[in-house]
């Protein structure tokens, strides 16, 4: 698979950024919004948005139980942001309601976790697995990992203020998951990262 074909969900969220990040990682970016396009991509990104209403979008474009059977079936994923929270088993929002996810890694999220008074910031995380050093990192209303089961891994952690420690970029076999939007930074590795994922599934 030379130039893997790789869908971005395109219900809501910045779809066109991550399509260039994928162009530039040698990949073809196709959009997704209906089952038939989810069956013809080789991986998949779901993008940052509002979780809670890319969830109800999914559902009323049926997509919501093919999601979940094709992450079943090992269709390699990368979540940004809204789409790590979308990727995640559990939400732990310390209280306030409880959505939906599409689910598939074993962790639970929090939420706007870095606080509403800090909508957005930037720091350089390191991120495991990725030559070149450290990926300036914007965050935007993100959600951390508040806890991770033993089935996935920590890529890359906050290093420093009052969340230093917090897991920001995860994976679990196929599923691959960033608080962070690295499709706003001109930066590529994450998805050169993702597009190996897909070539290796
Ligand atoms: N705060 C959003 C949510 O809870 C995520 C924000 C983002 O994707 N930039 O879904």
């Amino acid at each position: 698979m030379a130039r893997p074909r790789i869908g971005v969900l395109a219900l809501q969220g910045d779809v066109r950024e991550h399509a260039r990040a994928l162009g530039g990682a040698e990949a073809d970016a196709v959009a997704v919004r209906r089952p038939a396009e989810l069956d013809a991509v080789d991986g998949l990104v779901l993008p940052g948005g509002e979780s809670t209403t890319i969830i109800k979008l999914a559902r009323m474009f049926e997509l919501l139980d093919p999601l979940r059977e094709h992450i079943a079936a090992g269709l390699p994923v990368y979540g940004a942001c809204a789409g790590m929270i979308l990727l995640a088993d559990r939400i732990d929002d310390g209280g306030s309601p409880l959505h939906e996810t599409i689910g598939g890694i074993d962790m639970a999220v929090r939420r706007n976790a870095f606080g509403r008074q800090i909508d957005s910031f930037e720091q350089d995380v390191a991120v495991d697995g990725l030559p070149g050093g450290p990926v300036h990192a914007v965050f935007i209303r993100a959600p951390w990992v508040e806890s991770l089961g033993p089935r996935a891994t920590a890529l890359g952690r906050v290093s420093t203020g009052r969340a230093a420690g917090r897991i920001v970029a995860v994976r679990q076999h196929n599923l691959l998951a960033t608080s962070f939007h690295p499709e706003l930074t001109g930066e590529q590795r994450i998805h050169a990262y993702f597009c190996d994922m897909v070539r290796k599934a």
